[in-house]
């Protein structure tokens, strides 16, 4: 048996794609192909959508927190800032963002 079981429980996705959204603002690797294909999909557009809105980059390559307008920040510096302190924000649009897509899809005539 497989030790890493699909993530079928909405708070594991939504942890999944806050992770993703993170890392593809900061241009980190991020890997969502274990998430069943109808998310994935609707994973990948909120991660288009949401991806400029959490960092600033400055001239001199100083990364700042869009949230809050704290740094400056490493890419991992910001990563853990972002995991830290808004981690439950990132959620919350994720999760109201995936559900509000999903149910579209699945009530659609
Ligand atoms: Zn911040």
């Amino acid at each position: 048996m497989s030790k890493e079981r699909a993530p079928y429980n909405l708070d594991e996705i939504v942890e999944i794609v806050a992770d993703a959204l993170l890392r593809q603002a900061l241009e980190f690797s991020y890997n969502i192909d274990k998430l069943p294909r109808p998310i994935r999909e609707v994973a990948e557009k909120v991660i288009e959508e949401y991806k400029d809105s959490l960092i600033i980059i400055d001239e001199n390559s100083i990364i700042r927190c869009k949230l809050c307008g704290r740094g400056p920040f490493t890419k991992k510096g910001f990563y853990l800032h972002a995991k830290r302190v808004h981690m439950e924000t990132l959620k919350n649009i994720i999760r109201e963002k995936l559900v509000t897509v999903l149910w579209q899809k699945a009530t659609r005539l």
